[in-house]
């Protein structure tokens, strides 16, 4: 049995949220929660990195200060003992690697940014279209059964695909909008949904 995690908004704070609170540059607080296509929330980000003049090592000090939500440490150590877990977010290798670290050097499946010789992000490169949803899909065909958790838009392809989903402190509007998920609020919850979820899935 698998775990299949998102990182921001689960584990640690969201990167670009906290990046806007250091520049001021309101417009880059915009997540996956607010903006459920993928390219056009990426897009619209590094029009304004570019507008701004932002560099990739400005991201990159900010990304340094940062330290995971409350909690987490313990949490995802706990659900390493439980399950096989396996970290899948839409990030960037580029911004977390240094946070990995923190978390005990986790299994990451995320995406690419196009860096130019001046250290600005020229683009980005999926690894794949819908990789979450693809991620679970592909553990399946190997024989594992999933239980996947995420708190936002771009989570909900991989709570469809995996055997169980659970929703991790969403915002209102995912909660409105995919009923059909339970919501955990606290890391203890989390735990006894999993755990839940894990007897169940081992029947
Ligand atoms: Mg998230």
């Amino acid at each position: 049995m698998i775990a299949c995690l998102d990182l921001e908004g689960v584990l640690l704070p969201e990167i670009w949220i906290k990046f806007a609170e250091k520049t001021g540059v309101e417009e880059l607080k915009l997540t996956t929660r607010d903006i459920p296509d993928y390219d056009e929330l990426m897009n619209k980000r590094l029009s304004i990195l570019k507008q701004n003049d932002f560099k990739l090592s400005d991201i990159k000090d900010v990304i340094s200060t940062l330290e995971p939500l409350e909690g987490a440490i313990e949490f995802h150590q706990w659900l390493r003992s439980e399950f096989q877990v396996i970290i899948l977010s839409d990030t960037f290798y580029q911004f977390v690697s240094p946070l990995m670290k923190k978390l005990d050097y986790p299994t990451l499946f995320c995406h690419q940014l196009v860096i130019d010789n001046n250290d600005s992000i020229s683009g980005y490169k999926l690894r794949q279209a819908k990789g979450k949803q693809e991620a679970v899909k592909a553990l399946q065909s190997l024989n594992f059964k999933v239980v996947a958790a995420g708190d936002s838009y771009n989570d909900i392809g991989m709570l469809k695909q995996a055997d169980m989903g659970i929703l991790f402190d969403p915002p209102k509007n995912v909660i409105d909008d995919y009923p059909q998920f339970p919501v955990s609020n606290s890391y203890e919850d989390f735990k006894n949904k999993l755990r839940d979820c894990k007897s169940s899935l081992e029947i």
